[in-house]
């Protein structure tokens, strides 16, 4: 259904460009660039300011300089240590001379371009031997023939005199050929781009309309400031990040309006079961999980249902507020469903709730995917008939051969590994059911209040009493030793061990073979201790037992792919190894990493890492060192990874960003998010013809993900 939209013109191939081929093309895809409005909206990675032309006597080197000036002499020359031959120019410019090397050319054509008596611009990194200058490589702008230098860059250059924007790039494709596109693309397409905030919304914000800006982050003013071009403040920049978050937050702010005027079952508290919990729990909640439930409660309460988040960092204790909330649900006389990511995390919620809920004379259920079907068959009864009052599983759940007899209470483990489209499914298998979602995943309050625009958000702020940081440490290889003695330290004190590793690709064999020839390693290693093993290749039942072994302590040390990485609570495992540490991800290390210090015991982590090591890798590994904040973590892994999609948008049904960082940009977020807000809840918003425009656009930004209801 292509619909002829203004903007169609711009969804049309980049083979439109000049000095677009197939091959260039080809990599332009690799940047995920295949229109030309995705070439508009990629910005530069930075500016180079070309403003300024240098004398030579003024160059000082260390950065990217601009000079110009007279060839004197150019030649082929040969090294004096190693006789490699280099081609080697002087250039005047009446303060001074510089002598620029190239050791890659071809003869005939260098002695043809630099020719004595030619002038040009020159863009390099000047070195400096005490008065002497020298430049490798630099980029050469010839001057016409006869113009005064002055008023030659104004002329024929197209990047001496301006700020110059540089774009990321791919293997295979040049600076120069991106500039050259993006040039063409800007100049010929940028005007046919729409604003469509409403006016009065841009007026107030001052924003510049899209074609603008979009011309000016590609082509900034001579008289622009770099220091704001460089931290992505400039006003053109932050004109577009402002439109992208503003319909993301109107999106939210629809949906939010359609989620809050359904009827729900408001519950009633009788404390039936919630009382008798409380009695065998063997501790007290923290102020954090009693202020939560507190908010539960009284969403519960209300004549709508519940549609809330819980944040809590990993180990502050989410699952007990959730079981809490469930026997709210069941003293309701509803059903509860619980939905976890991993088999592994979905039966170890089901053995911690069917504990409790067992003493409390209720009934409980784990449905797997791999059930045998004669067993699924006789589930699938027990719960359409309402004899149970729980149940647990992973996506089994949210299969339509699963049929509730009241569902009241629908709650989604670790929500950002599941999108919004799970949360509806499961919300249909009841009468508009209260829904609890938790998250370990810690973001900032207005970006978690426009992303989850259509949930209430409650934050466990507070980690249970006793709490110890884990202390990590990051070591090489071959200091392997080391850590294994630590192991044994641990092991000697009656504690267990995690030892991690890396699964890059799940259809890679070879990281499965890491886990169990490690596993075999350790087992020489430590002949006096049980060493287990699991991986996402084991069957269920395998899995199961594997981790009642280690839970019960009967397996000292478990060696594990990632299979581990959510949810699972052991306490009295207190050291963590993780092997080939920078292959994974910061998120990914903090949860790992919390699954130690669960309890009383102080605990460590390894951090094991090859000697090569990118850069951001180590970045990686020090923020694992310095800190156990979660936040705080996440903070870094933007700033490290950049926007990138970090909370998951394309996996939580959201529109992406292409300009906007979520951190970085938080503040125009707030903005965006009030002004949203308001136009949503707006009597006029979905009627009135001079919404039409923001109307469409905001269907065309969300694609089949919203729908617009006019609700009154
Ligand atoms: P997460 O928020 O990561 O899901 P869990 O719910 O798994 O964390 O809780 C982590 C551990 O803390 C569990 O062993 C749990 O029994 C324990 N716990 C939860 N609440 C408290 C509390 N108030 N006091 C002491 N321990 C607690
Ligand atoms: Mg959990």
């Amino acid at each position: 259904m292509a619909k002829t939209t203004p903007s169609s013109v711009l969804q049309q191939s980049v083979s439109l460009l000049h000095g677009v081929g197939p091959a260039v093309q080809s990599r332009l895809q690799k940047l995920g660039i295949e229109s030309i409005e995705d070439v508009l909206f990629q910005l530069p990675a930075r500016y180079e300011d070309r403003r300024v032309v240098k004398k030579i006597a003024e160059l000082r080197g260390g950065e990217r300089e601009i000079f110009s000036g007279e060839i004197l002499a150019a030649g082929e020359a040969t090294t004096r240590s190693s006789r490699r031959k280099l081609f080697e120019v002087i250039v005047s410019d009446g303060s001074s001379q510089i002598l620029l090397k190239w050791f890659q050319y071809k003869t005939v054509w260098m002695k043809k371009r630099f020719a004595v008596g030619r002038k040009a611009f020159f863009v390099a990194e000047v070195k400096r031997f005490g008065s002497q200058r020298e430049a490798h490589h630099p980029e050469v702008e010839f001057i016409k023939e006869n113009s005064v230098i002055e008023d030659a860059c104004l002329e024929n250059s197209l990047s001496i005199g301006t700020i110059l924007p540089v774009y990321p790039l791919t293997e295979g494709l040049h600076q120069k050929t991106a500039q050259k596109i993006w040039r063409d693309a800007v100049s010929r397409f940028a005007d046919d781009l729409q604003s469509h905030i409403p006016e009065e919304i841009q007026s107030k914000r001052g924003l510049m309309t899209t074609a603008a800006a979009v011309q000016a982050v590609h082509n900034p003013a001579a008289d622009s400031r770099i220091d704001l071009l460089q931290a992505g403040r400039n006003p053109a920049r932050l004109a577009l990040v402002y439109d992208e978050f503003f319909f993301l937050a109107l999106g939210m702010a629809m949906k939010r309006r359609g989620v809050v005027i359904a009827p729900g079952i408001p519950f009633k508290l009788d404390h039936q079961f919630t009382k008798p919990l409380a009695a065998l729990l063997p501790y007290k909640l923290t102020n954090a999980q009693r202020r939560v439930l507190g908010e539960i409660k009284r969403d519960v309460m209300s004549p709508h249902p519940m549609n809330r988040l819980i944040q809590g960092d990993v180990g502050s204790g989410k699952t007990i507020v959730a079981l809490m909330a469930a026997l709210i649900a069941i003293e309701n006389c509803c059903q509860v469903a619980i939905v976890a990511p991993t088999e592994i995390l979905a039966e170890q919620h089901f053995t911690e709730f069917n504990f409790y809920l067992g003493q409390l004379g209720l009934k409980a259920i784990l449905l797997s995917g791999s059930l045998p079907p004669a067993e699924k068959k006789t589930a699938y009864e027990r719960i359409a008939s309402g004899e149970i009052d729980l149940v647990v599983g992973t996506h089994a759940v949210l299969q339509q051969c699963v049929i509730f007899h009241r569902l009241g209470l629908g709650i989604v483990d670790e929500q950002h590994r599941f999108g919004v489209k799970q949360r509806a499914v499961l919300k249909q298998k009841g009468e508009n059911p209260h829904l609890l979602v938790m998250t370990a995943t810690p973001i900032p309050r207005t970006l978690a209040l426009t992303l989850y625009g259509d949930l209430s958000l409650s934050v466990i702020d507070e980690l249970p009493p006793g709490r110890q940081t884990v202390q990590t440490t990051t070591v090489t290889e071959n200091r392997r030793a080391d850590v294994y003695s630590a192991v044994r330290h641990e092991l000697m004190a009656g504690r267990q061990a995690y030892i991690v590793y890396p699964l890059v690709d799940e259809s890679e064999k070879s990281d499965l073979q890491a886990a169990t020839v490690g596993a075999q390693q350790l087992k020489t290693e430590f002949p006096d201790y049980r060493v287990g093993l699991l991986h996402g290749r084991m069957s269920a039942e395998q899995k199961d037992a594997e981790m009642k072994a280690f839970k019960a302590g009967l397996i000292q040390i478990l060696v594990s792919t990632t299979v581990i990485e959510v949810g699972i609570d052991v306490p009295n495992a207190t050291l963590i190894v993780i092997e080939h540490a920078e292959r994974f991800g910061l998120a990914q290390l903090h949860q790992l990493r919390g699954r130690v210090g669960r309890g009383e015991g102080k605990s460590r982590c390894f951090l094991i890492r090859s000697k090569q090591i990118s850069d951001d890798g180590l970045k990686r590994l020090q923020v694992m060192t310095e800190t156990n904040d979660g936040f705080r973590i996440a903070e870094a892994d933007l700033e490290i990874r950049g926007p990138g999609d970090f909370i998951g948008t394309r996996q939580a049904g959201l529109p992406e960003f292409r300009v906007a960082n979520l951190l970085r940009d938080a503040r125009i977020l707030d903005d965006a998010h009030e002004d949203a807000f308001e136009l949503a809840n707006s009597p006029g918003f979905l009627t009135a013809p001079e919404y039409e425009d923001v109307r469409q656009e905001l269907k065309r930004r969300w694609g089949g993900r919203l729908e617009l209801v006019n609700s009154g």
